[in-house]
């Protein structure tokens, strides 16, 4: 028979008086407090009344408690730091570019104070947001002017917009790339309301196709860099200087979209060449747009430089004004470009070149100090071995090309059958870390590439708390 009595939940006000639930009013206020409790109650009243709690487990302390861990689950930002082992660097969906300690420093400054965004302080009247980074520019890259936005995509498709509108931008099929899935030239030019007009073949185009397109109706020429894909084989391109010869023999503008853009050779630190911004102007270029968080290191940011008639152009548009970028980005940016002027030193000061160029023995050493360490804590079941892997650059930025690096590999010792579930599980507990560690799988492993673990501390720290499902 049952037992005749009935356990009774604590009261609301009884549980707001309560000591136990003191420091959470203090920290979350009592409005949090209220209902959190108020939902706790709810959620337990069925199991009281049926008589499947026992008297402790509904202790103003216990409940509490309870209350305390849901409100700080709630209480947690949503943006998390992750460590990024993925291999690749300058990875899209992981937030690109980490900024230098004088980058933070101006964000922070732009961020607590105001300052002169738009207001000129040597004449006292209003100034253009773009003149704080101006000079830098033209000393950086020989561009006349400059102006930024958001991004790339929108500096490509502010640059069509403005130069090409109504009219027909010619391009090589073989530059009409998506990049991200949500970015594709067609669409981008059809969206500025430029008519696209293809010319040549995927894998060749000669200087012929463009002469052949140019007509009274052509407003543009347009060149991209084919970022995250190749052309191997029996290919051919037309050189920028030539193409621009052609554009100028025909009043046309060339427009380069560069996607990554370097500001320096990047062979100097051993890394695969990629066109400069310089080299682009200089081989004719009249407008060069490239992205500020790629190879540039720098915070998410749309650079269009190049010939001062055609920026004032493109300023005019009232599409800048949708576009443009905020005062932390440029405060972030200006110390970024600050940097390079000092190029012997850039790779010990800009994270990403840092971390792009890190020794691949410095890593591999970094591993053989690791591996017995997280062998420990996996256990029995997983071969962990610390071996040469290779990383990639990541947004679109040399995608062949690999950098040769090493990783700690986690293979599960169990029946093929298996392997799929322990790896996915190994995956999800480490994601379930307090921050998070994202790795890679493949070939019935998975990769940990260590060349992006600078705080080795943080990341040893929270190892014993890894618990993987079998
Ligand atoms: C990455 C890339 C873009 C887009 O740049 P975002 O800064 O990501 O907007 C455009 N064009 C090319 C060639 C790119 O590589």
């Amino acid at each position: 028979m049952s037992s005749s009595v009935a356990l009774r939940l604590p009261s609301i006000d009884g549980l707001l008086r309560h000591p136990a639930c003191a420091p959470l009013a203090e920290r979350y206020g009592r409005d949090l407090l209220l209902t959190g409790l108020r939902q706790l109650l709810d959620e337990l009243r069925p199991d009281v009344l049926s008589g499947q709690l026992a008297a402790v487990e509904i202790g103003p302390e216990v409940l509490a408690g309870r209350v305390g861990e849901r409100l700080a689950q709630q209480q947690r930002s949503q943006v998390r730091r992750v460590f990024n082992l993925t291999g690749t660097v300058l990875h899209t969906n992981l937030g690109r570019a980490l900024l230098p300690e004088e980058a933070i420093e101006a964000v922070q400054m732009a961020a607590r104070y105001p300052l002169n965004l738009e207001f000129d302080l040597a004449s006292g009247k209003r100034g253009d947001r773009d003149d704080l980074i101006e000079g830098l520019i033209r000393e950086l890259t020989g561009a006349e002017a400059v102006t930024v936005v958001n991004n790339n995509a929108a500096a490509v498709l502010l640059t069509l917009n403005s130069l090409g509108a109504r009219k027909e931008g010619i391009i090589s099929r073989g530059e009409l790339i998506e990049i991200g899935g949500a970015f594709r030239i067609p669409d981008i030019m059809a969206r500025a309301g430029v008519r696209l007009h293809e010319v040549g073949t995927t894998n060749r185009t000669h200087a012929r196709d463009y002469q052949a397109a140019i007509g009274p109706r052509s407003g543009l020429i347009m060149r991209v860099h084919a970022s995250n894909y190749s052309i191997e084989g029996f290919t051919a391109r037309v050189a920028t200087a030539e193409l621009a010869e052609l554009a100028h023999a025909h009043g046309l503008p060339l427009l380069e979209d560069l996607g990554s853009g370097s500001l320096l050779d990047l062979t100097r630190w051993g890394l695969p060449a990629e066109p400069t911004v310089r080299q682009a102007l200089l081989d004719g270029a009249d407008i060069v747009t490239f992205s500020g968080d790629k190879l540039l290191g720098g915070p998410q940011a749309g650079l269009i430089v190049g010939r001062k008639e055609l920026i004032a152009k493109i300023k005019k548009n009232p599409l800048k004004r949708a576009l443009r970028v905020d005062k932390l980005t440029l405060a972030a940016l200006e110390a970024v470009l600050g940097l390079y002027r000092d190029p012997d030193r850039l790779a010990e000061r800009l994270p990403s070149l840092r971390l792009l160029t890190r020794p691949q023995a410095d890593i591999h050493a970094q591993a053989l100090r690791l591996q017995p360490l997280l062998a420990d804590v996996l256990g029995e079941v997983w071969q962990v071995s610390a071996v040469e892997a290779l990383g990639m650059i990541g947004s679109g930025s040399q995608p062949v090309a690999r950098l040769p690096s090493a990783a700690l590999c986690c293979r599960p010792q169990v029946s093929k059958r298996w392997r799929g579930r322990y790896l996915l599980n190994l995956e999800a507990a480490l994601r379930g870390l307090p921050i998070p560690v994202l790795g890679r799988i493949g070939d019935d492993a998975l990769w940990l590439d260590l060349r992006q673990l600078d705080d080795e501390p943080a990341w040893l720290a929270q190892l014993p708390q890894l618990q993987v499902d079998r």
